[in-house]
């Protein structure tokens, strides 16, 4: 006798995870839809996907398995919050981009916009390089964080200021591989009064 799939909407939730906020089923739904906003805006024009790893790996590679154009791909990686939960400091490139930019049509993707310093950076070094259009795309958007002012051009989920973990995003590079995205309980991370 074959035991029945459970589908991915109906799955126990982590037991690490206070609530969920988008199921798998909901953000390929979404992913879907953003793919459908940016090839509005690049037609079928080639750009070039420059992706902040790690958090953006399962976003970029999802999204871009929804767009058929002609698309360059580059990754780079900004300086982590460690095993925090809040950003500290200024952040830093610790792995640069290896392709050209010059005069290219170029979309940064990033997991989550929080305090906005690390895609404002990103976007500044990057507008050095001169390309011919500079756009940026996010899955999550927490906007009462923001410390630097920054807008992303696309924008998959505006969440409430919860720390989250799930699809590309970390506690201590766990959680990574969750197919949802969910709030981590905060006695995961908060320490209890002596
Ligand atoms: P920002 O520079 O905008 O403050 O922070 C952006 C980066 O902080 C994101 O790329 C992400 O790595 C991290 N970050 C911000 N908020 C969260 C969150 O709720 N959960 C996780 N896992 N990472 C976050
Ligand atoms: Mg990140």
């Amino acid at each position: 006798m074959s035991v029945p799939e459970t589908p991915a909407t109906v799955r126990h939730i982590h037991p690490d995870l206070e609530t969920v906020l988008y199921t798998e089923d909901e953000i390929k739904a979404r992913v879907r839809q953003i793919a459908r906003q940016i090839k509005a805006v690049y037609g079928n024009g080639e750009f070039t996907i420059v992706s902040l790893i790690n958090g953006a790996v399962m976003f970029t590679a999802d999204l871009m398995r929804e767009i058929d154009n002609p698309v360059r791909l580059d990754c780079i990686r900004v300086t982590s919050y460690g095993a925090k939960t809040k950003s500290v400091g200024t952040p830093q490139i610790v792995a640069d981009l290896t392709l050209d930019i010059h005069n290219r049509d170029v979309l940064i993707i990033d997991d989550i916009l929080d305090t906005g310093k690390t895609l404002s950076l990103v976007a500044t070094l990057a507008r050095r390089l001169n390309p011919a259009s500079l756009r940026s795309c996010v899955l999550l958007d927490k906007k009462a964080r923001r410390e630097v002012p920054f807008q992303a051009d696309f924008v998959g989920f505006d969440i409430p200021d919860k720390f989250v973990v799930g699809y590309g995003l970390d506690f201590a590079e766990r959680y990574r591989n969750l197919p949802c995205i969910g709030v981590l309980k905060p006695s995961l991370y908060t320490t209890p009064a002596h």
